[in-house]
This record gives C-alpha cells, sequence and structure tokens, in this order.
C-alpha cells in the first residue's frame, strides 16, 4: 500500500470522522431557531434548562446539597438557598462542586484566569464545551461566516501553548475543527510575512484572537505594508475587552469588520456582538446575573455591578451563580437587528484592575488606556498598587520614536490619581498573565486593604489531560 493511502486511512479518517462525530452542528441550528423566539419562549426555555441543572444540583453535587434542617421543595425555592460563587471558594472547596453522575472519561479540565493568586481549576465537559462554541458559529453567522467554516486563531496564550505543545495544538485545531493555528505568543515581527502567506494559502472565513493580538497584528501588517490577497468574512475579537482604536485599526489592515466576543476562560462564549452593535447573550447557554459588589445583591436591569454567570450546560461540574470579576450591566433595551437575545452593555472590565484610591474613590486601569493613546511614545503601560497610597507606573517606551511625550502621560495619570504617589519606572518587559493577556492595572496584596490570596489545594482526581478540546480560551 502507499503511503500517501495509508496515511489518508489510518490518520485522516479517524481525525475526519472525530470532527464529524460532534455534536456543534445540531446545537447551531438549536441556537438559529431560538434566537428569533418570542422573548417569553426564550425566558421559558432557560427556565426549563436552568431548573433541569439544579435538579442535577440539589440531588448530586456536594456543595449544594442543603443541611438536614433546610428543604426546598420547588427550583425556585432551592434557586433562593444558592450564595454566589467566588473564584477562592471555587480554588478551595473545588471538589464538592463536581457531579456525582459526571461521566469522569468525557470531562475537561480548565483554569480560571486572573491578575493575582493562583489560579482555581475545574472541569467542563464536551457538551458544554460544544455549545459553546456553537454559540460562537451562531454569532459568526451573523457576520455571513457559514456554521463549520474554516477559520485562523492567533494564539495568544503561552501556557496553553505550553501544555498542548504547538505541534498537538496546531494538530487539533486544524483537524478537529479546521482552525489554522498562528503563534501570536509573543508575535515576532520576523515571522509576519509567514504567517500572512499561511493565512493567503489557507483563506479563512474569519480570524480570531485576544483583542490585544490582532491589535498588534493589524499594527505590523501597516507598518510593514502586508496585505491580505482574500476578504475575510469578520475578525473576531474574544476574551479580551476590545477598544475602539484597535477595532479601527485591525478593520483596516484586515480590510473587513471587527466583531467583539464577550468570553471568558472560565465561563465560555456568554455573549455575541451583532452587526448593529448589540452584544447579544447566549441565554439559551447561560443566565447571566449582575450583583452588588459589596452584598452580592442582585441588581436592578441598566445598573453596573459584578457579573455572575450560570452555565446552563455543564452538569458535570456546574457552577451556579459563578462571580467571574468583571464589572458589566444587563440591557433592556432590544436591538435594532431583531434578534430576540438580550443585550448585555460591553463589560467595563475585570474588577482586579481597579485602583483603590484614598478617598475610597475607584479608578479603573481602561480609563489610562486613552490618556496613552495620546502620547504616542508609550508603548504599553501598566499601573501597580502596592499600598493604600502607593503605586507604581512601568512603561514600555517605544524607543523607535524621536519625540518623548511619556511626561505628559504620566502626569495626566498624576491628575487621576490625587492624594496617591506615583513612581514612574521604565521598564520594557512589562509581565503578561498566565493566559497572555496584558493587564492594565493591577493590586498587589496588600493586608490593609486586600485579601491574601488562599492557599490552592488541587483537586483530587487523577484524569488525562490530553482531551479532545482545549481549554475554553484555546477556542473550544
Ligand atoms: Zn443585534
Amino acid at each position: 500500500m502507499d503511503m500517501a493511502k495509508l496515511f489518508l486511512e489510518k490518520v485522516t479518517s479517524p481525525l475526519r470522522d472525530k470532527r464529524a462525530d460532534t455534536n456543534v452542528r445540531d446545537y447551531v441550528k438549536e441556537l438559529l431557531a431560538s434566537q428569533s423566539l418570542p422573548p417569553e419562549e426564550l425566558a421559558a426555555l432557560q427556565r426549563v434548562r436552568l431548573e433541569a441543572l439544579l435538579r442535577v444540583c440539589a440531588e448530586t453535587v456536594p456543595a449544594y446539597r442543603l443541611p438536614e434542617d433546610e428543604t426546598a421543595d420547588t427550583p425556585a425555592a432551592f434557586w433562593k438557598t444558592v450564595r454566589p460563587l467566588t473564584r477562592a471558594a471555587l480554588r478551595n472547596h473545588g471538589g464538592d462542586y463536581l457531579a456525582a453522575g459526571a461521566d469522569r472519561e468525557t470531562l475537561i479540565p480548565a483554569m480560571t484566569g486572573g491578575t493575582s493568586g493562583p489560579p482555581a481549576r475545574f472541569f467542563t465537559d464536551r457538551v458544554t464545551a460544544e455549545r459553546h462554541e456553537a454559540a460562537r458559529q451562531r454569532g459568526l453567522s451573523w457576520w455571513g461566516v457559514k456554521p463549520g467554516s474554516r477559520g485562523a486563531v492567533l494564539w495568544g496564550s503561552p501556557r496553553e501553548w505550553e501544555r498542548f505543545g504547538g505541534k498537538e495544538a496546531r494538530r487539533r485545531e486544524w483537524w478537529l475543527k479546521d482552525r489554522l493555528v498562528l503563534p501570536a505568543c509573543p508575535l515576532r515581527a520576523a515571522d509576519m510575512a509567514e504567517h500572512i502567506r499561511k493565512l493567503n494559502r489557507f483563506r479563512p472565513a474569519y480570524i480570531m484572537g485576544y483583542a490585544s493580538s490582532l491589535y498588534a497584528f493589524a499594527q505590523r501588517m501597516e507598518a510593514k505594508g502586508l496585505i491580505l490577497d482574500f476578504t475575510p468574512k469578520v475578525v473576531l475579537s474574544a476574551y479580551e475587552m476590545l477598544f475602539d482604536f484597535q477595532r479601527e485599526t485591525i478593520a483596516r489592515a484586515f480590510a473587513c469588520p471587527v466583531a467583539s466576543e464577550y468570553s471568558a476562560r472560565d465561563a465560555g462564549v456568554l455573549a455575541f456582538e451583532c452587526p448593529q452593535g448589540g452584544l447579544h447573550i447566549a441565554s439559551e447557554n447561560v443566565l447571566l446575573e449582575v450583583l452588588e459588589p459589596e452584598g452580592f445583591v442582585p441588581m436592578p436591569v441598566g445598573q453596573t455591578g459584578l457579573l455572575a454567570v450560570t452555565d446552563l450546560n455543564n452538569l458535570s461540574m456546574p457552577r451556579l451563580r459563578y462571580v467571574l470579576g468583571d464589572m458589566a450591566a444587563l440591557s433592556g433595551v432590544p436591538c435594532s437587528c431583531g434578534l430576540s437575545l438580550p443585550l448585555l452593555v460591553p463589560p467595563e472590565g475585570r474588577v482586579e484592575e481597579l485602583l483603590l484610591t484614598p478617598w475610597g474613590r475607584l479608578v479603573h486601569g481602561h480609563a489610562f488606556v486613552r490618556l496613552a493613546r495620546l502620547s504616542p511614545s508609550v508603548r504599553r503601560f501598566q499601573l501597580v498598587q502596592r499600598g493604600p497610597e502607593r503605586v507604581v507606573l512601568k512603561i514600555d517606551r517605544d524607543l523607535s520614536r524621536p519625540e518623548d511625550d511619556t511626561e505628559e502621560f504620566i502626569a495626566k495619570a498624576r491628575s487621576m490619581l490625587p492624594g496617591m504617589t506615583v513612581d514612574v519606572l521604565m521598564a520594557d518587559d512589562i509581565p503578561l498573565t498566565p493566559s497572555g493577556k496584558h493587564c492594565y492595572a493591577l493590586r498587589e496584596p496588600d493586608p490593609d486593604f486586600d485579601e491574601a490570596p488562599e492557599p490552592s489545594p488541587d483537586l483530587d482526581l487523577d484524569l488525562d489531560f490530553d482531551s479532545d478540546y482545549p481549554a475554553p480560551e484555546a477556542g473550544a
């Protein structure tokens, strides 16, 4: 038998069968059918799925078992007993959230991101991963991408890359999802021409990545005069907040529209932007609540608070009312595009990126991003709060620019933090988070104004990390 034929039979076919074996296509069909249901029918569908999840929790998940003296006769009564789940609680009691009936064969290990403290490990499952992938494909369809079309990923997470190995990640994405993977962690200027050549050959319908990776890629394309010889339907920014200036540069360089997805490695694909600019919640998959940061009390529609996510699919390791750490608001206004999926006001960023001034005022790291844009010699920056009244401003200065306008940025940043000492540190090595994201501000743990991170006992499970799906961040 010739080698090519042998390869096709022994390697290609089983992998292709594996791709065909997923339920993503069917899930996309379901989602496309439900996205235009009357709002009350959509809400009823969500309630049915929530009730099924609550039943699993009450009966089989140790963390949700009620004490002997408490009873809840209905799902609504049970829901009232459920307290929001923080990342620290998940980290310290993770094993208690695993359902007794979970099929360990299909569990997918995952890890929370975050800027401070050790990450929490948890498990998701194949159904959950496929339903989130379906929500992404449904969102892409709003931009003209046919479900199942080939895509390209700018891979931004060094941790995932290490875990799966570059080759392995490429193989999985290519064979299982028809996605071309281009490493962007870090993105090397010398590789740009090769990346463009690969994209031109593969001709993906969409290109996805972190906002910061796509922006850096687009900047390099423009600086080197590189263009694609085809037009993708859309570029998809995922897992990170997309700023307007980033969107403009990306749209110009790739010559196509840019869509934003609101997704998190701890929670999957939560909302997807439509061409009219509405960020539609995938409410068949998730229930989103906005809670007061202090008492975790649900807040009225329109008000900003902490976002809590209940994934309606993950029956293997349910996390009810999981506090994600993002500040956001639910919108009560319908979208002009006609989809009945409710809208989320675009999240304002992670609560971990808030600086706390001595007067009790909170200033978000994103507030400094626009200031930095006015000083082109500031390539990157990061504010690190080292105590109640002290902040270190790290600046990565672009030395190739003749003018130095960092002083203007420093003065404006100081004026936004009255009463605080701002020490400036020129640094070209501002570290990324373990998942490869840039963090504009962070607070170093200080017993005076922050809880110290708790130790992280590992989950008592011996599972094979070599599952068919990378962790959610990798695009599952
Ligand atoms: Zn819309």
